[in-house]
């Protein structure tokens, strides 16, 4: 008998984007906002107590639930949250399926969730997206207990229709977990209306990209009160830090500075768009804070993305599936950033 069990001994570790330490780095590789939180948090930071830090944090983070239930304008009782949302999509991966069962999903779509699968040793049913990566209707087994629908879609960035969703949601008996990383960056997304409309759809969020707080780890769900409770069954008992939840909190209370910095992200996207679009890059239309962007000319993204690095600008490159090995992943910067990564392009 191995030491290992045999299921993790053969996972293939989910391979977050790179953290390098490079002096004068543009680092465009994992979709962090440019700008800075809310003040708001700057001041929670500066009056923290340490001493305070002896006590074990709320386990049921209440006042940040009650903020965001009353953001989203549902229950305490409708809203889990998370050690980011990547601990959410984790837990729902064990909770929403059954063992010897499957999970569903498009191709491509956000990496992690197949290595969640094999993690509960759960199969994953794959859909190919359409042409330019648009909507397509699933084809799953009777065995998938949980659909991961990421809208907008990463890496793409493409929004599916409001329509295509719901219809989805309609016909699918099983969970639709609605990821809306981006949704902030997007001409609105319907996930907390079905959320609170259907009692199969969760809608996730997180406060790593729209609210500047990829640091601290916070994400949450909304949804049907029973499908919440199977999260809160699983989670560890103290998933929340004190200081993540204080400082979740306050920037919750500043969604203005928010909404500011994500009008300013796609500004800069569309121009950034147009720029790529002029130099003969194909580019997807994007409601994210990314742009998917394929080399037309003998250049390839694999040549392109080692061209970018030697110009000390990092970006995302996914050379392993069919679907994404052609195209890099280019986060948006602030202007200053995007000008140096337009005159490498
Ligand atoms: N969902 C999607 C689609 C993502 O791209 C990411 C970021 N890697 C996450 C969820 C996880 O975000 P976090 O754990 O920082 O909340």
């Amino acid at each position: 008998m191995g030491r290992i069990r045999e299921s993790v001994e053969r996972l293939a570790a989910y391979q977050p984007g790179e953290q390098p330490k490079v002096e004068g780095l543009v680092k465009l590789n994992t979709n962090e906002n440019p700008y800075p939180p809310s003040p708001t948090v700057a001041e929670v930071l500066r009056s923290a107590d340490a001493a305070a830090l002896r006590l074990y944090p709320d386990p049921m983070a209440t006042a940040l639930r009650k903020r965001l239930a009353d953001i989203h304008g549902t229950g305490v009782e409708n809203v889990f949250v998370g050690n980011g949302s990547d601990e959410v999509l984790r837990l729902a991966t064990r909770a929403f399926t059954q063992s010897g069962g499957s999970a569903a999903m498009f191709e491509p779509t956000y990496s992690l969730y197949p290595v969640l699968c094999a993690a509960e040793e759960v199969d994953v049913e794959r859909t190919p997206l359409g042409e330019r990566f648009a909507w397509r209707e699933p084809e799953v087994s009777e065995r998938a207990g949980l659909f991961f629908l990421t809208n907008p879609n990463a890496p793409t960035g493409v929004k599916y229709d409001d329509a295509d969703v719901e219809g989805w949601v309609r016909r699918f008996p099983g969970v639709v977990l609605i990821d809306e990383a981006y949704g902030d960056f997007a001409d609105g997304t319907p996930g907390a209306r079905l959320a609170k409309q259907y009692d199969n759809v969760l809608v996730c969020r997180t406060l790593s990209k729209s609210f500047s707080l990829a640091g601290i780890r916070c994400g949450y769900a909304v949804g049907d009160a029973r499908l919440i409770g199977a999260l809160y069954k699983l989670k560890d008992s103290y998933n929340l830090d004190a200081l993540t939840q204080r400082v979740a909190l306050a920037a919750l209370g500043d969604l203005e500075w928010m909404r500011a910095n994500a009008r300013k992200i796609r500004a800069t996207r569309e121009r950034v768009r147009a720029e790529l679009e002029k130099k003969g890059y194909d580019v997807i239309p994007s409601n994210a804070n990314f742009l998917f962007v394929r080399p037309t000319g003998a250049e390839g993204a694999a040549d392109l993305f080692r061209r970018l690095r030697e110009n000390r600008i990092l970006v995302r490159h996914f050379p392993n599936a069919e679907s994404t090995k052609d195209w890099l992943r280019i986060s948006v910067g602030t202007d200053a950033q995007m000008d140096r990564f337009l005159a490498v392009m």
